[in-house]
Parts: C-alpha cells; sequence; structure tokens
C-alpha cells in the first residue's frame, strides 16, 4: 500500500500496517520527533512495538486489538510507549481491520495510526488531581464547620452563662464562688483563643508564610519553662519529669541552633496531650538526646494510648481517636507539630499502646553552637 510520507509528516502521526499473521509491521512517519528514535529502529517484526509498551497496559491493549480482530471493528485504544529516553509517552491507537477482500485470508492485516496524546492526558491528570484537592478542601470545610459548630460554641456557651450568673446573682454568691465562675470564662475564653490560634497556624503553614527564625537556644531553659507552664495548666496533677542530655546542662550548655518559637509550640502541643490523655498521677516525661547534628525529643506518657486504625489518620486535620471520650480537643494540634516538623526538616514519630501509653519521638536536624562569646541576650527561650 502507498502512502503520502509528506501528509503524516503534516499530521504528525505514526502510522502502521501489521500483518497478523506473520507478525510483520511497516512504518511511516515522523519518529524522531515524536519517539526520539528513527523510523529504522522499530524494525519490521512486532515484537519492538510490543517490547516498548508500557508493561502494565500490555494485556489490555493486546485484548482490544484481538476483540477488535475477530469482530472485524476499528478499535481505539490509549496507552503508554517508551520514548528513546526511556520515559513514557501517552499514544493515542487507532486502527482498523483491513478489508478483507483487498486482501487473501493468510494476509490479514490491520492499519493503524498512532498520535502522541501526552499534553492531553497531562491536563486531564492535573484536573483530577485540582478535583481530588477540591474534594479534599470542601471535606475540611464541611469538618471545620462541623467542630466550629461544636468546639466555638461550648466555651461560648460557658462564657454566657457563667456571665449571667454574674451579672443577676453575684451580690448572693461568696467570694470562693465568685472567683470559681470568673476562672471557668477565663478557661472558656482561653480554649477559644486557642482554638482560634491554631486556626491561624495552620493556615498560615498551608500558605507557606512561615519562615524558621534560627537562633543558639537555651534548651533546658526552655523546657523547664514549658513545663512550669504546664503544671499551673494543669493544676499540677501529673509529675512532668524532665531528662536532658548531659551536653544541653550546665554553666557551658551546647546551644542547638533552632527556631525555639517552633520548638516551644511542638513540646507545648506533644505534652499537653500527654498530659490531657492520662490520668492524674501519671507521670510524664520529656527526655532529650543531642547527637552531632540533630536533636531528639521524646514525649512519653502512661495514658489512654491510641488504637492502631487512629493511628494511620493522627496527623490529619480534626482527626481524633476513638477512646477520647469526653476529653475535649479540636484535632488540630498534631497537624500543626507535624507541619512545624517538617519545617524544621525534621521527623516525627509515634508509638502506642492502648491503655498503656504513648511515646512521640520529634527529630530535629540542627547544628549546635558553644555559648563561648554569647551574651545572654543573644541566647532564646522565647
Ligand atoms: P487539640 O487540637 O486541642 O490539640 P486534640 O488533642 O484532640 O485537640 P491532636 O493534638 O491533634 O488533637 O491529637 C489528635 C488525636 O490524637 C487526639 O484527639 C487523641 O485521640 C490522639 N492523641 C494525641 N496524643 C495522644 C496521647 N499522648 N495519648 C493518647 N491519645 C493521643
Ligand atoms: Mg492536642
Amino acid at each position: 500500500m502507498q502512502y503520502s510520507q509528506s501528509l503524516i509528516k503534516a499530521f504528525g502521526d505514526l502510522v502502521y500496517e501489521r500483518c497478523i499473521s506473520s507478525g510483520q509491521v511497516s512504518w511511516h512517519g515522523d519518529f524522531s520527533s515524536i519517539l526520539g528514535y528513527p523510523l529504522e529502529d522499530m524494525g519490521t517484526d512486532n515484537s519492538v512495538w510490543l517490547d516498548r509498551l508500557y508493561p502494565e497496559d500490555q494485556a489490555r491493549v493486546l485484548s482490544a486489538i484481538e476483540e477488535a480482530f475477530e469482530q472485524w471493528q476499528p478499535y481505539t485504544i490509549e496507552y503508554r510507549f517508551r520514548h528513546n529516553n526511556g520515559s513514557y509517552i501517552w499514544i493515542q491507537d487507532r486502527g482498523i481491520p483491513k478489508d478483507a477482500i483487498e486482501t487473501d485470508a493468510a494476509d490479514l492485516k490491520i492499519v493503524g495510526v498512532m498520535r502522541d496524546i501526552s499534553d492531553r492526558k497531562q491536563a486531564e491528570l492535573d484536573m483530577h488531581h485540582a478535583l481530588i484537592r477540591e474534594r479534599e478542601l470542601n471535606q475540611l470545610k464541611t469538618r471545620f464547620i462541623d467542630l466550629a459548630s461544636h468546639e466555638f460554641r461550648t466555651p461560648l456557651t460557658s462564657i454566657l452563662g457563667f456571665t449571667e450568673l454574674l451579672e443577676q446573682y453575684s451580690h448572693k454568691f461568696d467570694p470562693e464562688v465568685h472567683r470559681s465562675h470568673l476562672r471557668r470564662i477565663k478557661n472558656a475564653a482561653q480554649r477559644l483563643q486557642t482554638l482560634v490560634d491554631d486556626v491561624l497556624s495552620v493556615s498560615r503553614v498551608d500558605a507557606g508564610n512561615l519562615e524558621l527564625e534560627l537562633a543558639p537556644t537555651n534548651i533546658a531553659m526552655l523546657c523547664q519553662d514549658i513545663l512550669q507552664e504546664l503544671e499551673v495548666v494543669f493544676d499540677n496533677t501529673h509529675a512532668c519529669r524532665l531528662s536532658l542530655a548531659e551536653s544541653l546542662q550546665g554553666d557551658r550548655p551546647l546551644l542547638p541552633l533552632v527556631d525555639a518559637k517552633i520548638i516551644r509550640h511542638i513540646l507545648t502541643n506533644l505534652l499537653s496531650n500527654a498530659l490531657k490523655y492520662s490520668f492524674p498521677g501519671e507521670p510524664v516525661d520529656l527526655e532529650i538526646h543531642c547527637a552531632k547534628n540533630h536533636i531528639t525529643f521524646f514525649v512519653t506518657d502512661q495514658g489512654i494510648g491510641i488504637p492502631n486504625d487512629d493511628l494511620l489518620h493522627l496527623f490529619e486535620p480534626f482527626h481524633r481517636a476513638c477512646n477520647v471520650g469526653k476529653i475535649p480537643g479540636t484535632g488540630l494540634g498534631l497537624h500543626i507539630v507535624e507541619r512545624y516538623v517538617n519545617l524544621h526538616n525534621g521527623t516525627i514519630m509515634v508509638a502506642s499502646t492502648v491503655n498503656s501509653g504513648t511515646q512521640f519521638r520529634v527529630n530535629i536536624p540542627c547544628i549546635f553552637i558553644d555559648d563561648f562569646g554569647l551574651s545572654p541576650q543573644n541566647v532564646s527561650f522565647p
């Protein structure tokens, strides 16, 4: 059969004529510009074409061609095909069994056209990803609205309730009751503040607006400060034990170059979880190790633990384990922690056993500097 080579080149397609019984193929078209090798490299045997077909697409493509041949019907198939540079391009292959009258039965042929559709496939893939992302955002929005209606409303209800009580009956309350109502209002307002801060942190990290502010940090002082703060918040119900690598203690401690605000946020979140999800009296441990170029924090509790199914989703926003009962929370803390750890190029791992306890391990790459020559103002522990 004669083909107009210039017409084929003008279309930018590859044309083939394949003999089904012998497996012989003749090729036409500008192979170099589409597949990066000359036409001769395709050979005259069908096995070369088959060999360059993406392995996972082979069975599907062959059965489509076989079916078309059995039913004497045209076919259109899409598959990945190997380019000379080793990558795969997407091909649309449209073929038709050649009119039987033209050929004798022993020489049944298929003629077809292969077209590079990689750009279209990429656009489809981008659109697919965009759709998935949009669906995720919608789910997140729904979860946020659910959460907002519950988590924002609960503290607001108590603020309004106790304020009304104080407004109407404060003259009847003795000072201790008065103080306790005010404390409840304050706690509820603090819960709201934390929630708003968390939501803002998520959107700031998501928008990529956060940059690390690295400074030599006195880890020992930072950790003591965090623990003291948490002991007050949790009314000293648990023993918080700090164990520091020797090189971080003493008069001349090693000072890691880290973002102290971010480390504070990470540790505060992990420690408040450890306290929140264990019973009063159960100890919570913060252990810090350091090596040449990283610092590792271990936060360990002996609390309620995390069921295996929940471990898989722990860092997803708004995810809370099924065993939290009435312990309040929004499921945002660990999501933010993970983002902050990533920002610091670190890693976070968790090991947990239900009713036995949980350990979070955070590893932060950093360099250490000696405190020599630094004035206290240059050392941070915000
Ligand atoms: P918040 O956003 O106020 O911190 P939260 O504590 O529920 O709320 P995360 O800190 O993100 O949210 O934790 C997610 C879930 O992981 C928790 O709801 C809890 O089920 C589980 N979890 C986290 N830390 C612990 C822990 N130390 N022990 C047991 N469960 C934990
Ligand atoms: Mg939490």
